[in-house]
C-alpha cells in the first residue's frame, strides 16, 4: 500500500501540473469506487477548477473551485496517472482537463475510492478519523512521540507505528524500516523502550521517511507516481521483501515473521 512517501510524491506531482487548471469533464466507469451516484459525481465535479491538492495520513484530497473536494484513497492497488502511460487495469475514474490533459484514477483490486465531499465538512470527516501526527510536519516532536508510546505501554511496536491513528502515513514497509534502523525488535513491547530507544526510533521515522520521499517512494505492489513511474526507494529497503538475504549489519539473514497478520522481515541479531 502507498505509504506518505508514496501518496505525498503524487500529491507533489499533480500539484505542479493541475493546480489551477479547471476540469472539463470527469466520467465515472466504475460507480462503486465513488461515494454518490456517478452521474452526481460527474455533474458536480464537471467545470470546478483544482484549487489545491493535501494529504492527511494516506488520502489525497483534491479542493475544488465550487466548495466540493474529493477524498482519495489508493489502498492497496490505486493509481493515479497524469497523461502518459498507462496504469495496471482499466481506469475507473477518467479526469479530463480544459486543456485536453487527462488524469486516470486505476485501481485494479477495488479497494481505494474517491469520495465527494463538501470542502467544509471535510475537516469534520477527518478529525473523525482520528489521525495520528504527520511524521515529517515540523510540529512532530520527540515530546509528542513519547506521549504517544506513555499512551501504549502493553502494544507491540511495529503494529503501533502502522496504527494511523498512533502516527499518521507509515504502513508495513516503513514500519519494518524504522524498526531496523533504531535496531529495536519489531515484536518489542512499548513498556520496555529505553529513552535512547525511543528517542532513535523519532528519528529513524523521520530520516526513512524523508529519504524514501526524497527518491519517490518505493515500488512494491502496484505504485508507481503520477507520471507512471516506479518510485526509487527499493534498492534502499533494509529489511523490507529481503527475507533470507544478509543483513547489511552483521551478514546474519533477515527473517520474516507475522506480526498482528502482516508479514515482518527483521534481523534477530542487529534488532533486539
Ligand atoms: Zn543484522
Amino acid at each position: 500500500m502507498p505509504e506518505l512517501p508514496e501518496v505525498e510524491t503524487i500529491r507533489r506531482q499533480l500539484l505542479a501540473r493541475i493546480r489551477g487548471r479547471k476540469i472539463k469533464s470527469v466520467e465515472v466507469k466504475l460507480a462503486r469506487m465513488v461515494n454518490v451516484p456517478a452521474a452526481e459525481f460527474e455533474k458536480t465535479v464537471a467545470n470546478a477548477s483544482v484549487k489545491n491538492i493535501r494529504r492527511r495520513a494516506k488520502i489525497l484530497i483534491f479542493d475544488l473551485s465550487n466548495g466540493w473536494s474529493i477524498a482519495v484513497h489508493l489502498k492497496m492497488t490505486g493509481q493515479l496517472i497524469y497523461d502518459g502511460k498507462e496504469g495496471i487495469g482499466k481506469s475507473h475514474i477518467i479526469y479530463t482537463f480544459s486543456d485536453g490533459h487527462k488524469l486516470k484514477h486505476y485501481d485494479f483490486r477495488l479497494f481505494g475510492y474517491a469520495k465527494l465531499i463538501k470542502t467544509d465538512e471535510m475537516e469534520k470527516l477527518l478529525a473523525k478519523e482520528n489521525f495520528g501526527p504527520e511524521i515529517l510536519d515540523g510540529n512532530f516532536s520527540l515530546v509528542i512521540f513519547k506521549n504517544l508510546l506513555a499512551k501504549k505501554p502493553r502494544a507491540k511496536i511495529k503494529p503501533l507505528l502502522m496504527d494511523q491513528k498512533f502516527i499518521a502515513g507509515v504502513g508495513n514497509i516503513y514500519a519494518q524500516e524504522a524498526c531496523f534502523c533504531a535496531r529495536i525488535s519489531p515484536k518489542r513491547i512499548v513498556g520496555t523502550l529505553a529513552a535512547e530507544e525511543i528517542k532513535n526510533l523519532y528519528q529513524c521515522l523521520q530520516k526513512i521517511l524523508a529519504a524514501a520521499l526524497a527518491r519517490g517512494g518505493s515500488s512494491v505492489d502496484a505504485y508507481v507516481n503520477a507520471l507512471g513511474e516506479k518510485g526509487g526507494y527499493v534498492p534502499f529497503l533494509k529489511v523490507y521483501g529481503r527475507e533470507g538475504k544478509p543483513c547489511i549489519g552483521c551478514r546474519g539473514k533477515v527473517k520474516t515473521i507475522k506480526l498482528a497478520g502482516r508479514g515482518t522481515s527483521f534481523c534477530p541479531s542487529c534488532q533486539r
